[in-house]
């Protein structure tokens, strides 16, 4: 027997699943061979320990541990999406802001501007100077 079938049969084996003439074969190969026999060492291990550490499923509540690991993932996502879309927001906020202002003062200042020459052209009109004369 190769090491390559060994390896495969080496679960069925640690289990006593396999007909006494396969268990036999690798019996033999394992007298050979040190790196199976290695492996079967930390394989018989592995096994072990799972066996004494069954896996508990959350069974009834699997629905509910789902949905909270599927939140979890939402709001880490939606936090994601927010940062950007915050920054986003505050600095067009900020230009609005500024060209609001700007716009703001230009506008009061052509209309400060318009006065002063509609003020000027109803001044003129009246002929003050001569009526001080
Ligand atoms: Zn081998």
């Amino acid at each position: 027997m190769k090491c390559g079938e060994t390896k495969k049969e080496l679960y069925f084996y640690i289990k006593d699943e396999l007909e006494t003439g396969k268990k036999t074969e690798i019996e033999n190969h394992l007298k050979e061979c040190s790196a199976c026999r290695s492996l079967l060492g930390g394989f018989s291990k592995t096994l072990e320990t799972v066996d004494k550490n069954p896996v508990s499923y959350p069974g009834k509540n699997w629905n509910y541990f789902a949905s909270e690991i599927l939140s979890g993932v939402y709001e880490k996502k939606k936090f994601i999406f927010w940062k950007p879309a915050l920054v986003f927001a505050l600095s067009f906020f900020v230009f609005a802001a500024g060209y609001i202002y700007y716009h703001q003062k230009k506008l009061q200042e052509n209309v400060a501007s318009s006065d002063t020459e509609k003020l000027v052209t109803y001044l003129s009109n009246f002929d003050i100077p001569e009526l001080y004369q």
